[in-house]
This record gives structure tokens, C-alpha cells and sequence, in this order.
């Protein structure tokens, strides 16, 4: 059964993916109960699945609601974060093979945001939490940036067509930031264009394939000389590493204000 793939929106700027085969549904990220189950309940569909990606409030505090109303449910997460109702503890490197929806899923490790997150890729899609967002990646709550950096190029070694399904609709905050350290990139500049109309439009700016980050999100792009000037005149050395240019970007990242 063909798999069709839809972004919940949650609070302010969160996406809870669903993923499902017309029966099964998947969850992944579910930080409210309210928007899955309004889908479940429009769509006619079991939930199958709860995918988390890390402990956060805004990522899991509606899995107990979720198992409430279809108890049993399987949740798989990371092995040391706080999952409520965790019952497949994964650290990175496990292949899942989901029953309902049918699909396979790879569980990678992509640490960096916090120390236990994990990533999940498979029927080419990346559900990749706080990870790497369009335009951007998550801040460094609980890691390091050489971390973050090692989780973001295990990332950018799959293929280029991944559609990118992050948490959180943060694109155009991205774009603006990497314009100003990647001014002359015009993949980038287009890619602000074509955001800002499906932003005006009301309409999600993801998922987004992977080769389009490779193009335009700088911090899968810190072995470009445009990304490694910028980090310079923000204070790295001349001859600084691709991992120093990220820890440079994302600081700069961290102070920068729309
Ligand atoms: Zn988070
Ligand atoms: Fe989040």
C-alpha cells in the first residue's frame, strides 16, 4: 500500500508527521495528542506507531494522551532520554521494521540537540526531529558542536532526493539568518523566494529534499569558502576546520535576531 505523508501542526511552529497506508498510521513527534487523534479519527485510521526523536515536552507530551485512547500502541525511542511509554529503546544503527503502516525504518544516531536523539529514515523520508531543520539545525542544548556537526554529515550522506520532515516550521528565520553568512549563494536566495510565497500562502515550507539543503542550509555547507569567510570575520581562524566554521555559524546563529 503506497505511504501518504502529512505535516500535523502543533503549537506555535511544531509538525507532528504522520505517516500512513490508508489504515496505519504512524506518529512521530507527537507533543499533543489533540491534532493526531482529530486525523485518526477524520481519516479512519489505526494508530500503528509513535516515533520520538528526543525528551523534549514539545516532542512527546502527547504520547500518554495517544496511548490512552489506543493503548498498546508501540513507541520507540531513544535508549537514554525520557520517552513516556517507551517500549523500543534505540540508540542508533537498529532497522525497524514497522508492522502497521508497513515500512522499514533505519534508526540513526544524530546527537547534538540533546545526547540520545535519533533520527529515522526510510521509504525516503528523514524524520530528524531538532536535528537539522530547513535552513537550519537545532541548537546545542545538551551537545557539543563537533557532535552536532558529525550527526548533521551522517545526515547529508543520504540521498539527495530524502524529503527532509523536521519539527518545527523554522525555514524562514533560517533563510534569513544563512542569507547573511551565504549572501551570494542564489540557489539560497531563490529558495527565500519560493519560501516566502508558501509561508504568504499559509502553506508548510517542508518537507524539503536533502539535495536543497546541501544547496542552501550553511550548516551542511561549512567546507564552502563563503561559510568559512563568514565564520573568519565572526572570529575563527584563518585556517579553521569545517567542525570550527559550524561552531562559529551556529553561535552566531544562536545571537542573531530576525
Ligand atoms: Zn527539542
Ligand atoms: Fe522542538
Amino acid at each position: 500500500m503506497p505511504l501518504t505523508l502529512r505535516a500535523l501542526p502543533a503549537f506555535a511552529d511544531n509538525y507532528i508527521w504522520l505517516l500512513h497506508d490508508a489504515r496505519h498510521a504512524l506518529a512521530v513527534d507527537p507533543g499533543d495528542a489533540f491534532p493526531v487523534l482529530e486525523t485518526l479519527a477524520s481519516l479512519g485510521l489505526q494508530l500503528g506507531a509513535i516515533l520520538a526523536t528526543h525528551h523534549h515536552g514539545d516532542h512527546v507530551s502527547g504520547i500518554g494522551d495517544l496511548l490512552k485512547r489506543h493503548p498498546g500502541t508501540p513507541v520507540y525511542g531513544p535508549a537514554t532520554e525520557a520517552i513516556p511509554g517507551r517500549t523500543v529503546a534505540l540508540s542508533g544503527g537498529e532497522l525497524l521494521q514497522i508492522p502497521h503502516p508497513a515500512v522499514a525504518l533505519k534508526a540513526l544516531s544524530t546527537p547534538g540537540h540533546t545526547r540520545g536523539h535519533v533520527s529515522y529514515y526510510g521509504a525516503g523520508y528523514l524524520f530528524c526531529g531538532d536535528t537539522l531543520f530547513g535552513g537550519g539545525c537545532g541548537r546545542l542544548f545538551e551537545g557539543t558542536p563537533a557532535q552536532m556537526f558529525a550527526s548533521l554529515e551522517s545526515l547529508a550522506r543520504l540521498p539527495d532526493d530524502t524529503l527532509v520532515c523536521c519539527a518545527h516550521e523554522y525555514t524562514l528565520d533560517n533563510l534569513q539568518f544563512a542569507l547573511t553568512v551565504d549572501a551570494d549563494n542564489p540557489v539560497l536566495q531563490a529558495r527565500m523566494q519560493t519560501t516566502l510565497r508558501l509561508r504568504q500562502a499559509g502553506r508548510p515550507s517542508l518537507p524539503s529534499p536533502l539535495g536543497l539543503e546541501k544547496a542552501t542550509n550553511p550548516f551542511l555547507r561549512c567546507d564552502m569558502a563563503a561559510l568559512r569567510a563568514s565564520a573568519v570575520r565572526r572570529g575563527a581562524s584563518a585556517d579553521a576546520q569545517a567542525v570550527e566554521v559550524f561552531a562559529a555559524i551556529r553561535k552566531a546563529k544562536d545571537a542573531f535576531r530576525v
